[in-house]
C-alpha cells in the first residue's frame, strides 16, 4: 500500500533538493543580470552563473567504455590540453577516465602529473613488449578518478620498432579492450591523446577508439589538416576499424574578439554540423601555465573561464554519450 499524500504535498510542487540541479539552475537563473555597458561585471556575472550551473554536478555515465581519441595531425592545436583538461573535468563530474598519453613528447603524462622518465615502464612496452595496461598505469594525484597510461621517451621508436611487428597497428586497441573487458571496476572513459603526425602511433589510436575527437584552433588553414585527417579516418574505417566515427569536433584558443575566430568557428559548424560542441575553449593564460604546474587548470585555477569551459564541453560529451539526451 502506498502511504498516504498530505494536503500539504498533493497540490504543491516539491521545492528543489538543495545543492541538487534544478536548484543549481533556479539560483544561477536568479544571479541580477547587468547591463551592457559593464563588459567586465558582465563577464563576472556570467562566470558565476556558469559556475553554479557546473560545480559539483554529477555527470550520466555511459552504459560501456567510450574509448575516444583525440587526433589532429597538425601540431599545436590543443590536443593534449583538450585530452588532460576533458579527462579531468569528466572525473570532477564523477566519472573513471583513463588517459593513454601516445604521444612520446609525454606531455599529457606531465600535465597530469605522472612519472615518465626512462625506468618508467609505460606505452612502449605495452605496445612493444605486450606488457598489461594494468600494469603501467598511475593514478592521478591531484584529479582522483584519473589514471594515465604514460608515455616515455623511447615511444617515439615505436614508430620505426612497430613496422615489422605482426599485427602492427592493433596492438594498442587489444591492449585496451583487454584492460577494460578484465577491470574490476572499467574507465567510463579511455581518452588517448595522438601525436601530430600520421604515422603507426596514430593509426594504432584510431584503431584503438571507437570515436574520433577533433580540436580545431580557430586561426588560418585550420580546416586544412582536418581533410587529411577525415581521409585518413575514412580509410581506417574501411579497412581495419568500422567502428570508428569522428563524434567530437572542439574549438580550441577561441578568441571572441577577432573576426578571423568567428568566421573559422562558423566555417567549422558548417562542415562539421552537429559534431560540434557549443562550448568553445578560449584562449586563456591560465590553461597554458596549468602544465608547468604539473597540473590541469582544472585543479590549477578551477574557477577561470579556460576550466569553466572544459567543464562545459566535457558535460556535453557526456550527455551525447547517454540516450535520452539530444
Ligand atoms: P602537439 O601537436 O605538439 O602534440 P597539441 O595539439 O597537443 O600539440 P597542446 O600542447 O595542447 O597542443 O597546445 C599547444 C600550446 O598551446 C601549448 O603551449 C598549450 O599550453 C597552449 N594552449 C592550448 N590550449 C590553450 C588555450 N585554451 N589557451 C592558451 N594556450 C593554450
Ligand atoms: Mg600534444
Amino acid at each position: 500500500m502506498t502511504a498516504p499524500v498530505s494536503r500539504e504535498t498533493e497540490h504543491q510542487p516539491a521545492a528543489p533538493e538543495r545543492d541538487g540541479d534544478e536548484w543549481r539552475d533556479a539560483v544561477a537563473s536568479a544571479l541580477p543580470s547587468t547591463d551592457d555597458e559593464t563588459p567586465l561585471a558582465q563577464e563576472l556575472a556570467s562566470d558565476a552563473r556558469r559556475r553554479l550551473r557546473l560545480h559539483g554536478r554529477v555527470f550520466d555515465r555511459p552504459e560501456t567504455t567510450r574509448i575516444l581519441t583525440v587526433a589532429n595531425q597538425k601540431g599545436g592545436v590543443g590536443k593534449t590540453t583538450t585530452a588532460v583538461n576533458i579527462a579531468a573535468a569528466l572525473a570532477q563530474g564523477g566519472l573513471r577516465v583513463l588517459v593513454v598519453d601516445a604521444d612520446p613528447q609525454g606531455n599529457a603524462s606531465t600535465a597530469l602529473g605522472v612519472e615518465h622518465h626512462g625506468d618508467v615502464a609505460g606505452i612502449y612496452d605495452v605496445l612493444m613488449d605486450e606488457m598489461d595496461l594494468a600494469d603501467v598505469i598511475q593514478e592521478c594525484a591531484e584529479v582522483p578518478g584519473v589514471t594515465c597510461a604514460p608515455a616515455t621517451l623511447d615511444l617515439s621508436g615505436a614508430e620505426i620498432e612497430l613496422v615489422p611487428v605482426v599485427a602492427r597497428e592493433y596492438r594498442l586497441r587489444r591492449a585496451i579492450d583487454r584492460f577494460v573487458a578484465g577491470a574490476a571496476e572499467p574507465p567510463h572513459y579511455v581518452i588517448i591523446d595522438s601525436p601530430p603526425s600520421l604515422g603507426l602511433l596514430t593509426l594504432n589510436t584510431l584503431v584503438a577508439a571507437r570515436e574520433v575527437f577533433i580540436p580545431i584552433q580557430c586561426e588560418y588553414y585550420a580546416l586544412e589538416g582536418v581533410t587529411q585527417l577525415m581521409r585518413t579516418v575514412e580509410l581506417v574505417k574501411q579497412n581495419l576499424n568500422p567502428d570508428l566515427d569522428v563524434s567530437t569536433v572542439l574549438l580550441t584558443m577561441f578568441d571572441g574578439r577577432t573576426r578571423l575566430a568567428a568566421d573559422v568557428a562558423a566555417q567549422v559548424r558548417e562542415v562539421f554540423g552537429a559534431k560540434v560542441l557549443s562550448a568553445s575553449i578560449p584562449r586563456s593564460v591560465r590553461v597554458s601555465e596549468a602544465p608547468s604546474h604539473l597540473q590541469t587548470v582544472m585543479t590549477y585555477d578551477p574557477t577561470s573561464s579556460g576550466a569553466l569551459s572544459y567543464l562545459e564541453a566535457a558535460q556535453e560529451i557526456a550527455n551525447r554519450g547517454v540516450p535520452g539526451h539530444e
